[in-house]
């Protein structure tokens, strides 16, 4: 219904800016009329749109481009505040006929591929990982190769590296080796979505994304998972154990700057992009100690233990920190947030969210 109503309303608005300016018979500005209307109704797909950074981005494309221009799709239903803000879709990434479906009903022009199985989770399934991360990729890549739709986004990750790579400053093009499942999936995709870019001209572009921080949806099983519970746990117990050592240093981004950063690139002119692997995308660096820290000037009595699991040996193979100098250069990224603004952001939303 929602579909329908879009594809009319769409028509209509052309139908009758065509009758007005055949009026004024003033073909230069009609030309530019169209084109802002039809960049006006771009409609937008948003796969795995119920996780972490898609609950998020879901929201701010909908701000931007109307709420029923922005399907939200995901093999399970979201928070309440998603569901209920625009049409949704059950859908399985791994399922290319079901998405070459929903393109086509709801005239969709750009994909963003948010569904994956991250870097904790996919160390216990690794085969799993490697299918979804894949299939799904490539599901969307083959509808931008025939046409079907003419832009997509894809996550990469810093998990892209591995322990070869220079820890410090990490550059855009270096040593990759990585040592995950995960890592191995968001190398390959990069080389398959620039593959795809030079040999068909996909419109593809991609972030390596730092640990993201976010207040309004949980983590899905990634290693730097941490910073995002550290803060739940401040709240509700004052005290927190880390699966890290105290000076375990990895990159980190507030998922603010991260959604901005998504659509900053996606906006940006193609003749811009000119990475079409993936470029680095470098927020805060910080250990788990110093995050404490920040912690306790807000909670002073708030107290930090260390228990190093599994996931000390797959944050032992990230870098500390990134340089992003390219996606300054090239489309004009900064990040805004520091530890201190985001520690302060976290404990300002974080509590209006939690029932104690
Ligand atoms: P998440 O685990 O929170 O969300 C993933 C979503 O995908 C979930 O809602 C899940 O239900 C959905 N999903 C899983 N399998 C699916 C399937 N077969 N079909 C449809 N949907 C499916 O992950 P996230 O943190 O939101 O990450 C999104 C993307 O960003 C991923 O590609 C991830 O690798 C990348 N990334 C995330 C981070 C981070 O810190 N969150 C960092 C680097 C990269």
């Amino acid at each position: 219904m929602d579909c329908a109503c879009f594809a009319f309303a769409k028509a209509n608005t052309v139908k009758y800016t065509l009758l007005f300016y055949k009026k004024r018979r003033s073909c230069i500005k009609l030309f530019l009329s169209l084109s802002k209307i039809l960049k006006m109704a771009k409609s937008i797909l948003i796969i795995g749109a119920c996780g972490q950074i898609g609950t998020e981005l879901t929201t701010a494309l909908r701000k931007v481009y109307g709420s029923n221009s922005v399907v939200a799709a995901d093999i399970r239903e979201g928070s309440e505040e998603l569901m209920k803000s625009g049409p949704f879709e059950i859908l399985d990434a791994m399922d290319a006929s079901r998405i070459d479906t929903i393109c086509a009903q709801y005239f969709i022009d750009e994909v963003y591929l948010m569904a994956a199985m991250l870097s904790a989770t996919g160390e216990r399934f690794p085969k799993k990982a490697w299918d979804l991360n894949m299939n799904s990729l490539f599901n969307v890549l083959d509808l931008a190769k025939e046409g079907k739709v003419s832009k997509v986004f894809w996550p990469s990750s810093i998990a892209v590296f591995g322990p070869t790579t220079p820890a410090v400053n990490t550059p855009q093009k270096t040593i990759m080796e990585p040592s995950t499942v995960y890592g191995i999936s968001k190398q390959t995709g990069e080389r398959w979505c620039e593959y795809y870019h030079n040999k068909y001209g996909v419109d593809v572009r991609s972030l390596r994304y730092p640990g993201l921080i976010s207040w309004k949806a949980q983590p899905g099983g990634g290693t730097t998972d941490y910073a995002v519970d550290i803060f739940h746990q401040a709240l509700e117990h004052n005290t927190f154990e880390c699966f890290l050592e105290q000076d375990t240093m990895l990159p980190m981004m507030y998922m603010e700057d991260a959604i901005r950063a998504t659509m900053e690139i996606m906006k940006a002119p193609s003749k811009t992009i000119k990475d079409r692997s993936a470029y680095n995308l470098a927020g805060i660096s910080f250990t788990p100690a110093q995050i404490a820290a920040e912690i306790q000037k807000h909670q002073p009595t708030f107290t930090i233990t260390y228990k190093p699991d599994f996931r000390q040996q797959i944050a032992d193979s990230w870098p500390g920190s990134i340089d992003d100098s390219q996606a300054n250069e090239d489309w004009g990224w900064n990040h805004h947030y520091d530890l201190e603004s985001m520690v302060t952001e976290m404990f300002t939303q974080l509590p209006k969210r939690i029932n104690f």
